[in-house]
């Protein structure tokens, strides 16, 4: 499935030494589904039978763990992901929130989203997950016509589709999200521009649109490989782009990243806190996470990544409390690329404000508002660069892909002459042993 991830909640930015241990958003990973579809290369597994008790045993130590290294006071929203997160029993993410409750200050009112497979979203599996804790849910419909759901290889049809979506909407009023996908090989434009209005009449306040990629080894990338699917021609991508775009925009939504509209401010904040480069933990098979690990007596942030097979994931979290497999400690320049690249697929792009947290001496203006790429881009109308910071265009977003390796580029030079004059030891950058 999907995903995808200021205030005060970056951590200490790159100066070593500088903050304190900050608030933080959660993932959780549920790396099990009862089917692969055709077009998915997530850390997923489909196995015979799940020892869920493990799994849930797991899942608490190693969020109580990494909670601990980090520090982390306040976590500001939970995500359970996956896989299919919604296979999981309401128990074992009621296990998880407390767990994390206890461990540090869950606000009553924080967003806990919890990603659903239309299969596995009955009513009574959606007020479980609600007395659980869940107050958000994502749906992955896809599409809502059968013939494409079944060459996505779904479980579901697109009846079970409307079911499980009004279903959820009855229980979280204004925050059941639906992801949907175009592009898909042999998709004509009329058949999309059909789908959207289905999804329009039935969706709730925010909507996911995601650009189907064949993915090497996919069932569906060899079919098109071997040509008995056709390969979808770019111009008819982007002109289904903004013939979503326009039709969402039509009907009130805001557009408020390269793939999520919301309209009523339904926007998803544990996915803002991904763009906005603030710190999340990530829990589970595969997960990824940004923090600073003060318990472990550093101050610097890292990039972390848990170990991906599940059965090796538990072993190594009875044994040492969690299963990250790879931690590095993020340069400056590597946090202001994060920053950058995230902050930029957003309608509010880069603050003044977040940038100089990041980068306390090299301002946006002192980076991209002098002759260069960003210059350029800002007279093409693509880039806006201001009081209020960086941000893209309504055009400018949808070229989002081509724009960012110049803005990246420029960011480099920008930046090189003060990696030069930086003494040896002043920007420490290292992978570190996953063996604490
Ligand atoms: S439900 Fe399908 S798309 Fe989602 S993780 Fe499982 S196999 Fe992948």
């Amino acid at each position: 499935m999907a995903a995808a991830r200021a205030g005060g909640g970056a951590g200490p930015g790159p100066g070593p030494g500088a903050g304190q241990p900050g608030p933080a958003a959660l993932y959780v990973h549920w790396p099990y589904c009862r089917k692969r579809c055709s077009y998915c290369n997530f850390n997923k597994y489909v196995v015979p039978a799940v020892d869920e008790a493990a799994v849930r045993a797991c899942l608490v130590r190693e969020a109580q763990t990494l909670l601990r290294l980090s520090r982390v006071r306040s976590i500001t929203s939970v995500f359970f992901g996956g896989g299919t997160p919604s296979l999981a029993s309401p128990g074992t993410i009621a296990a998880v929130l407390e767990a994390v409750a206890g461990a540090a200050h869950l606000p009553a009112d924080a967003e806990v989203t919890l990603e659903a497979n239309p299969s596995s979203a009955s009513t009574p599996r959606l007020t479980g997950f609600r007395a659980a804790g869940v107050n958000r849910l994502s749906i992955g419909v896809q599409s809502l016509d059968d013939a494409e759901l079944r060459l996505l290889g779904r479980e579901h049809t697109a009846a079970e589709a409307r079911e499980a979506v009004e279903a959820a909407r009855r229980l979280f009023p204004g925050r059941t999200s639906i992801d949907l996908l175009f592009g898909l090989p042999g998709q004509s434009r009329s058949a999309w521009a059909r789908g959207l209005e289905a999804a329009l009449g039935l969706c709730d306040d925010h909507v996911s649109l995601y650009q189907l990629t064949l993915e090497r080894g996919t069932v569906l990338a060899a079919q098109v490989q071997g040509g008995s699917l056709p390969t979808p021609a770019q111009d008819l991508l982007a002109d289904m782009y903004h013939t979503a775009r326009d039709t969402l925009v039509a009907a009130g939504f805001r557009h408020y990243e390269v793939s999520n509209f919301a309209r009523k401010g339904a926007l998803s904040t544990h996915n803002l806190s991904y763009w906005r480069a603030e710190q999340y933990i990530g829990v589970g098979p595969g997960a990824h996470g940004r923090f600073v690990p003060w318990g472990e007596g550093s101050c610097s942030r890292e990039a972390r990544v848990q170990t991906l097979e599940p059965d090796a994931w538990m072993r190594e979290v009875q044994s040492r409390g969690h299963g990250t497999r790879r931690r590095v400690v993020l340069s400056p320049l590597e946090q202001l690329e994060e920053v950058l690249a995230l902050g930029l697929r957003t309608d509010e792009g880069i603050t003044q404000e977040r940038w100089g947290r990041f980068s306390p001496q090299l301002s946006l203006e002192a980076v991209f508002g002098v002759p260069g790429e960003a210059q350029e881009l800002q007279q093409q109308g693509w880039l806006v660069l201001d009081g209020s910071g960086l941000r893209c265009s309504r055009e400018g977003l949808a070229l989002l892909d081509l724009l960012l390796p110049a803005l990246l580029c420029q960011l480099q030079r920008r930046w090189a002459p003060r990696r030069s004059a930086a003494r040896d030891g002043d920007e420490a950058v290292g992978v570190i042993s996953s063996g604490e």
